[in-house]
């Protein structure tokens, strides 16, 4: 079995990645490798947060590793929330005060399309991959469910009747950019 280090302290993101996987791969969240450290994320694309997040851990680990940026992408916000997503409303990283925000700033329109999309960087053997996955779909005009995290309330998947929030973990990542990035970032490594 391999192992390989995730560059997160998100444990739904650990939890969703690990149901992924399956027994060929273990993932290791910083907690448990002995990191407890925030890294930034600094940069104006996600594909740069990514970039420096796996870079910080390989340099503290010394181990094959990856990271993920994701941002929620909102064609009548011009792209935002986008790489702001996680502190959108302020500096706290408040998931509802995130939520109020978006639903404020929407609240005039019928344009609701938006899409996740997921960058992850693999440090693996010294050097650098990059793998991407996008989910489409659409901002509800309320909360809906409890389940996940983030904007999980107010994100209903194309061909999905109901938002991330009310799915089971099995069902989100049916539809999830992280899994398309994550189904590509694994067939990469069992493919070497
Ligand atoms: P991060 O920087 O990759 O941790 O993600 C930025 C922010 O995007 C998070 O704080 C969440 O608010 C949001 N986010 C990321 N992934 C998801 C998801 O799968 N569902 C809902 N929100 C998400």
């Amino acid at each position: 079995m391999y192992t390989l280090v995730f560059a997160t302290n998100n444990q739904h993101k650990v939890e969703e990645i690990q149901s992924l996987v399956g027994n060929d791969f273990k993932v290791i969240p910083l907690k448990e490798a002995g990191i407890d450290i925030d890294i930034p994320e600094p940069h104006d694309t996600l594909k740069e947060n990514a970039a420096e997040k796996a870079r910080t851990i390989h340099t503290l680990t010394h181990q094959n590793c990856f990271s993920e940026d994701t941002g929620l992408e909102i064609d009548f916000l011009l792209g935002a929330p986008g790489v702001k997503s996680a502190r959108y409303a302020g500096d706290d990283r408040n998931f509802q005060s995130n939520i109020d925000k978006v639903l404020l700033e929407l609240k005039n329109t019928t344009q609701r399309n938006a899409q996740f999309r997921t960058v992850i960087c693999l440090i693996w053997e010294n050097k650098e991959y990059y793998f991407e996955g996008i989910c489409k779909g659409h901002i509800a005009n309320q909360m809906h469910g409890e389940k996940g995290f983030g904007y999980d309330p107010i994100f209903i998947p194309l061909n999905a009747s109901k938002s991330f929030a009310e799915m089971s973990m099995d069902e989100k990542n049916g539809y999830s950019h992280r899994q398309k990035a994550v189904t590509q970032l694994f067939s990469f490594l069992k493919g070497l």
